[in-house]
């Protein structure tokens, strides 16, 4: 029962997908759509429309489709009439959903979905891989592989700080109270 339910959760990409209202923008290999449970002002997630589990099954012929998952980043981007310098494009180094998806997502990190050590540690630490880092690693003929539990474990209890100065906040509602500041700030 628990394999099933856990199964159904990891597809909720698939099943987002598959709904054409869902989609935001798309190209012949590849979708946009909004992150379900945005982390930030705006979050989007985008997947190719082959059926390629993750991060860990990328070699070399998938380059020119990660060029295209990049060029449809930038687009919405753009759609969206943001700042490409205002974003972060890349992976979780250990993705729990099915699908290979590449997060783009703007850097205020202000949203009421952001509410676990976990969520922010996933964007701000090593458990994010950048997309340039990625495709210069299947470049050079690697694979991904996924992070030592050891080490994931340190991640996620990495000291909280802020991704726009010094602050080092105590818990995460002081962080996000701190992260609300520089938005402010910006309007
Ligand atoms: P991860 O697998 O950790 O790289 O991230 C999966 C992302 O998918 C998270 O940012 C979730 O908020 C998002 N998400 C979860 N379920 C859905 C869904 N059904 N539709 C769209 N986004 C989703
Ligand atoms: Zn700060």
């Amino acid at each position: 029962m628990t394999n099933l339910i856990g199964k159904g959760w990891a597809a909720g990409l698939l099943a987002t997908i598959n709904d054409p209202k869902n989609i935001i923008i798309s190209s012949n290999d590849a979708v946009v759509i909004h992150d379900k449970y945005p982390k930030a002002q705006h979050h989007y997630l985008v997947l190719p429309k082959a059926d390629i589990p993750d991060i860990f099954h990328l070699n070399q012929s998938h380059l020119p489709l990660l060029e295209e998952l990049f060029l449809l980043a930038q687009n919405v981007i753009e759609v969206k009439r943001c700042q490409l310098d205002d974003f972060k494009i890349g992976f979780h180094a250990q993705p729990s959903m099915q699908r290979l998806h590449l997060h783009v997502i703007s850097k205020d990190f202000v949203s009421d979905c952001l509410k676990t050590k976990k969520h922010w540690t996933s964007f701000n630490t090593k458990l994010f891989l950048y997309y340039q880092d990625a495709f210069a690693l299947i470049k050079a003929g690697e694979l991904i592989k996924p992070l030592n539990k050891e080490l994931v474990q340190q991640l996620c209890n990495s000291p909280l700080e802020c991704n726009q100065c010094k602050f080092v906040g105590k818990n995460v509602p002081d962080l996000k109270r701190h992260l609300l500041d520089h938005r402010t700030q910006k309007q």
